[in-house]
């Protein structure tokens, strides 16, 4: 089955502060994009979604950095949600879908793999890795102590049989479809976890740019 790599940078990134959107941001002297789209240089599709407004900005990149990958442009939507939706349709039937944040650059070929291998139908593979961190829950002026011995931090790919994933994207949006497994439990089907990596961050703010600088090397 052919492996489509389905990369999201749709969003604005409205929380990094900058005027270049956060996924052009250098990383050690490379765009962020640029970085993750070389790990999955093995696959047969790319499929990238940004807003139609910096398409001309990022073939310029690719020009300036001379990155020649193959790829195709899918215009972003209003959410992470309406993206996928959008990058999906480029996609044909029968292949295996690996859907990937854009600002996560590092990631590893064993664990890309691996959540391909044990991709089967009506069942998506997704990323998780267990928070080190105390937790604690605000209500008001009030806060209770979580037990953090079940939590984990969910990440992206997350890799789905094609016909599953597009049906599970014919679905109405709601605000609780923060992730692609979130939309596929909604269409009633089943997420397989498997640890993800510390290293395969989301690099959102200015300090995660920082951390991802010395975690590349
Ligand atoms: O907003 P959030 O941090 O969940 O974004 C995760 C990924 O989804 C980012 O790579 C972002 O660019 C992408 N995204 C998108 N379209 C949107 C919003 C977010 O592709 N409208």
């Amino acid at each position: 089955m052919k492996k489509v790599a389905l990369i999201v940078a749709g969003g604005k990134g409205e929380r990094m502060n900058a005027d270049t959107p956060k996924q052009f941001l250098l990383l050690n002297g490379t765009p962020i994009l640029i970085h993750t789209l070389k790990q999955f240089s093995h696959f047969d599709k790319i499929v990238l979604v940004l807003p139609e407004l910096q398409f001309q900005y990022w073939q310029e990149l690719c020009n300036s950095y001379n990155f020649m990958q193959e790829h195709t442009l899918v215009s972003g939507g209003v959410t992470r949600f309406h993206s996928v939706k959008n990058g999906l349709d480029a996609i044909d039937e029968n292949t295996i879908i690996a859907i990937h944040d854009g600002v996560r650059p590092i990631i590893s070929n064993s664990l890309i793999n691996d959540l391909l291998t044990k991709t089967k139908s009506k069942i998506g593979v997704i990323p998780i890795v267990p928070i080190k961190d105390t937790i604690r829950k605000i209500d008001g002026e009030k806060s209770v102590l979580v037990d953090r011995s079940n939590l984990y931090k969910v990440q992206t790919p997350q890799c789905f049989l094609s016909t599953d994933i597009k049906n599970a994207y014919t679905q109405d949006f709601s605000d609780t479809f923060t992730d692609d497994a979130s939309v596929f439990e909604g269409n009633g089907r089943k997420i397989k976890t498997i640890l993800g990596e510390e290293k395969n961050i989301k690099i959102t703010t200015k300090e995660d740019m920082n951390i991802a600088s010395i975690l590349i090397l």
